[in-house]
């Protein structure tokens, strides 16, 4: 286990933006507010989504294309650095009309028709995303 003690730093309520990639809003919002690390959370719904399952034998993420409306059921993620950029991680649990649901990592690709995200940032020195040969995933 790798772990760390951060400091609760500040608090971000809001609402994401129509049309946008879910990724790039909370990478923007980081780049905009000087955040390295920080853990969120959202709810609301997405006009089309990208999820993926990591293959564990082949090292490789499976993809499910969802072109679709679909409601977030449920959202969570962090920040942390990849190659000196800051880079949003999310899974999420999406639903369709039905109530069906699809859930997994959540890849770009994924637009927003309308949602809501608290994010706490986290005070410390934040952990880099570096390549782990065993697993074949960028792990801090
Ligand atoms: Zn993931």
């Amino acid at each position: 286990m790798k772990l760390a003690c951060f400091d609760p730093g500040r608090r971000f309520m809001g609402r994401l933006s129509h049309e946008c990639d879910l990724l790039e809003e909370f990478e923007q919002l980081c780049r905009k507010e000087g955040i390295r690390c920080a853990v969120f959370t959202a709810i609301g719904a997405l006009t089309r989504a990208t999820l993926g399952f990591y293959q564990q034998e082949q090292k490789r993420y499976h993809t499910i294309e969802l072109d679709f409306p679909l409601e977030i059921a449920s959202l969570s993620g962090n920040i942390s650095i990849k190659d000196g950029k800051i880079m949003a991680h999310a899974h999420a649990v999406l639903s369709d009309e039905n109530g069906r649901s699809w859930a997994g990592h959540l890849f770009p690709n994924s637009t927003i028709f309308a949602g809501e995200f608290f994010l706490q940032e986290l005070v410390g020195e934040a952990w880099e995303r570096r390549f782990d040969p065993q697993t074949g995933l960028y792990l801090w």
